[in-house]
C-alpha cells in the first residue's frame, strides 16, 4: 500500500509490467481495455457470505445493520452480500466477521463454487484448497451431508486450512497435505464433483495499491504454472466419476493458464469429457478467445467464461466439464 493513503495511486501503465501489458492488449477489446485497466486502481467493493454453518443470513442481516454496515445482497447467491468500499474496515471489524459468522471474500471467487453446484450427500474433492475459502462454500452448501475431501500440497497453507475449516465450523471436511497431482492414483474416478481452482499467476488480482500483486510475474513464472494446472487438472478428471462434475478455475487473465490448459485437456481426454455453459453471467463476463499467438484452439472453449476484473469483481476463468464415460483406459489406468 502506498505509505500515505492520501497520495493518489499510479497510472497501472506506468507500473504493471510491460510484458504483461503488452498481453492484455492483446486480449482485450480497446472498450475492455480501459475498463480493465481503470479496475487495477479502483477500489474494489467488499463482498462476504454468511458462513451457514454458524448462522443464519436473516440474523446476520440485522447483526450488521445494527453495526451501521450498508449490505446489500448479491442476486445471484442467496447468502452473499457487498458493501461500499468506504465500509470495508468496519466489515473487516466487524463481530460478525470476528466471529466466523462472515467470510469476506471478493464476489468472483465465489463464482466457481456456484458453477460447481456441489448437493448434501456428495463425494466433492477440492483438489487446491488452501486457505479454504472456496471449501467452507461447498462445506455450506453440502451442509454436512456426504464427503467432502480438500487437497493442498504446501505444508504451511494446508495447517492454514485446517486452522481456518476448524475455526469456521466446517468439522466434517477431511483435510489431507497431499500433491493433487497424485490423487487420482488413491480415488481414481471416486468423486461426484471435483473442484480445481488451480495455482496460478494470479493476474486477475493485481492492484496498483499492492505492488506484491505483480512484482513476481512474469512470462516464464506464467508458463510454469500453465505445466503444472495441465497435471494437476489431469487428476482432477481422473478422480471424477463418469457423469460427474468437474470445475476448473484461475484467478489468471493469461490464456496460456486458461484456454490452453482446457484445450490441452480436452485434446488428452477426447469425447470422455464435454464443456457445458457455467450458467451464470455476468457483466464483466466474456467468451474464452479463440486464438492465441497466432494459433486457433482445436476445441469449442465458448461455454467457458473469462470474467474480467471490474468494479466489483477481481480477474477469473470458469470453466464446467461433465466426465461422459471411464477415463481409466489403457495408460490411463492407475
Ligand atoms: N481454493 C483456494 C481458496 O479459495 O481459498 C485457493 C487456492 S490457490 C488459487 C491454489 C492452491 O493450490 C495454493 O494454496 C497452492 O499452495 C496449492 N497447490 C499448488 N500446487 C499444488 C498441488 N500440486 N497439489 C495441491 N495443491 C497445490
Amino acid at each position: 500500500m502506498p505509505s500515505d493513503p492520501a497520495e493518489p495511486l499510479p497510472d497501472p501503465e506506468a507500473v504493471l509490467p510491460p510484458a504483461f501489458l503488452d498481453r492484455l492488449r492483446q486480449q482485450l477489446s480497446p472498450g475492455d481495455l480501459s475498463a480493465v485497466l481503470a479496475a487495477f486502481r479502483q477500489p474494489r467493493a467488499p463482498a462476504f457470505r454468511v458462513n451457514t454453518l454458524r448462522a443464519e443470513p436473516a440474523a446476520v442481516e440485522a447483526e450488521l445493520t445494527a453495526a451501521g454496515l450498508t449490505w446489500q445482497a448479491v442476486p445471484w447467491l442467496p447468502a452473499a452480500y457487498r458493501v461500499p468500499p468506504a465500509e470495508r474496515a468496519a466489515l473487516l471489524a466487524s463481530a460478525a466477521c470476528a466471529g466466523q459468522r462472515i467470510y469476506v471474500q471478493n464476489l468472483a471467487s465465489m463464482v466457481p463454487v456456484v458453477v460447481l453446484a456441489p448437493e448434501p450427500g456428495e463425494r466433492v474433492l477440492d483438489l487446491a484448497a488452501a486457505p479454504g475459502s472456496k471449501t467452507l462454500q461447498i462445506a455450506c452448501r453440502m451442509r454436512g451431508e456426504g464427503e467432502l475431501a480438500a487437497v493442498e500440497v504446501v505444508r504451511s497453507r494446508f495447517f492454514k486450512l485446517q486452522h481456518n475449516l476448524e475455526a469456521q465450523g466446517a468439522t466434517h471436511v477431511r483435510t489431507y497435505l497431499q500433491d493433487g497431482t497424485r490423487v487420482w492414483r488413491y480415488r481414481p474416478e471416486y468423486f461426484d464433483r471435483v473442484l480445481l481452482d488451480a495455482p496460478c499467476s494470479s493476474e486477475g488480482r493485481f492492484h496498483v495499491s499492492d505492488p506484491a500483486s505483480y512484482a513476481y510475474w512474469s512470462p516464464r513464472k506464467s508458463r510454469e504454472m500453465a505445466r503444472k494446472q495441465v497435471r494437476l487438472l489431469y487428476s482432477a478428471v481422473q478422480s471424477l466419476r463418469p457423469g460427474g462434475v468437474l470445475v476448473y478455475a484461475t484467478c489468471s487473465l493469461a490464456p496460456d493458464e486458461n484456454e490452453a490448459v482446457l484445450d490441452k485437456t480436452l485434446r488428452t481426454f477426447g469425447e470422455a469429457l464435454t464443456l457445458e455453459p457455467i450458467g451464470l453471467e455476468l457483466e464483466t463476463m466474456r467468451p474464452p478467445l479463440q486464438t492465441w499467438d497466432g494459433r486457433a484452439f482445436e476445441h469449442d472453449l465458448s461455454p467457458a467464461r473469462r470474467l474480467l476484473p471490474g468494479p466489483d469483481t477481481e480477474g477469473f476463468f470458469v470453466a464446467r466439464l461433465r466426465k461422459k464415460r471411464s477415463t481409466l483406459t489403457g495408460r490411463n489406468k492407475p
